[in-house]
């Protein structure tokens, strides 16, 4: 059943869901989580797959037509591409994507395709082995790499996105080798701005390497043409102007994008959050659990949607970084 558009407060329609189906990884970034991990959520309190496609049929009546799988890391979540099928029936969604490190592709790549997922973002933050392990802590490279070439014999599964977290006086090195990435291979690669949603607290806003620096970096090399931003797009996306590939920089502390976000998200234990930097969360759990019908559960919905934040805070005095990390949130 169609119902009215989802909109917030501030004129803004809501189109695009991503939905936290764990919040446990079997990487540890260091821009993201401990090295010891973080205390899990009860598996109890997870939402089961019936929760999720219940709550995604709902949204979907509610004109969300992109939804994202993300985490922790979703292919750790025990029987996903089954939750992919699942979702990929649920008329209106038009966009299933995943965002994963990849290191389980080789195992899960074509079992996700079958079920439906038309586009991945795999995170690769350096191309050196060394360097990839000193930020994920895990020596896994290879693994990801191998993953990602059999991802790519899949047709339905393109374009293909790696996303790279930009770090000062880290990710310099790693520009060009990504550029000649993007010309060489049929992956589009996206820098991401290192946000203050690390486990450790530990963001600083001189760690954030700007994707203009990065981008200014390889136009001197490999001269770059800029597309025209999709409306509610997040990266700026460059083409090579010789033809050769794309490259995408998402700067959301240089460069917000809040006045046309279109996004909330759903974590692993069925909070809704309406911004990534949202301090306060709505429990949809509880009410789903206590037996609410879809006309409450929209009601819930519509009135936290409404408050949705206009901007994020990010770099202003008297910022508050949210409790929970981006693992626990769902980047
Ligand atoms: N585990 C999967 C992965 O790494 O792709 C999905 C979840 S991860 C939280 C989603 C994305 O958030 C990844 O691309 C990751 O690099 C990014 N991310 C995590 N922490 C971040 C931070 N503090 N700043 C910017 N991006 C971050
Ligand atoms: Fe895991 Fe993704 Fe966070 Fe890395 S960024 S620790 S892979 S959830």
């Amino acid at each position: 059943m169609e119902l009215e558009p989802l909109q917030d407060g501030h004129g803004r329609l809501i189109g695009d869901l991503r939905v936290s189906v764990t919040d446990r990884c079997n990487f540890r970034c260091q821009y993201c989580m401990p090295a010891e991990g973080l205390p899990w959520i009860e598996r109890d309190s997870v939402l089961t797959f019936e929760e999720i496609a219940r709550l995604v049929t709902l949204f979907s009546s509610m004109g969300v037509h992109d939804l994202r799988l993300t985490g922790g890391e979703p292919l750790v979540r025990r029987g996903f591409p089954r939750l992919v099928e699942m979702l990929a029936s649920i008329g209106g969604i038009d966009d299933l994507s995943v965002t994963t490190n990849g290191f389980l592709l080789q195992r899960d790549a074509e079992a996700l395709v079958r079920a439906g997922v038309n586009r991945f973002n795999v995170s690769v933050d350096s191309l050196q082995q060394d360097r990839f392990y000193e930020l994920t802590r895990r020596d896994a490279l290879p693994q990801v790499l191998a993953g990602l070439e059999l991802l790519a014999t899949f047709p339905e599964a393109h374009p293909i996105k790696i996303n790279a977290v930009a770090i000062r006086d880290f990710t310099e090195e790693e520009a060009l080798p990504f550029a000649r990435f993007a010309r060489t291979t049929p992956f589009e690669v996206r820098f991401i701005e290192f946000m203050p949603l690390d486990a450790d607290q530990a963001w600083t806003p001189d760690q954030v390497l700007s994707g203009e620096e990065i981008r200014a970096a390889i136009h001197e090399v490999y001269p770059l043409e800029a597309e025209p931003r999709e409306r509610s797009a997040t990266a700026r996306i460059y083409r090579f102007a010789d033809g050769h590939g794309k490259i995408g920089f998402i700067n959301p502390v240089s460069e917000p994008f809040c006045g046309d976000c279109n996004r909330i998200r759903l974590t692993a234990d069925g909070r809704l959050r309406t911004c990534l930097f949202s301090l306060n969360e709505t429990d949809l759990r509880g009410p789903l659990r206590g037996g609410a019908d879809d006309g409450e559960l929209e009601r819930i919905i519509r009135e936290a949607v409404w408050l949705k934040e206009l901007k994020h805070h990010v770099g202003e005095p008297g910022f508050i970084q949210p409790a929970r990390s981006m693992s626990a949130i769902g980047g």
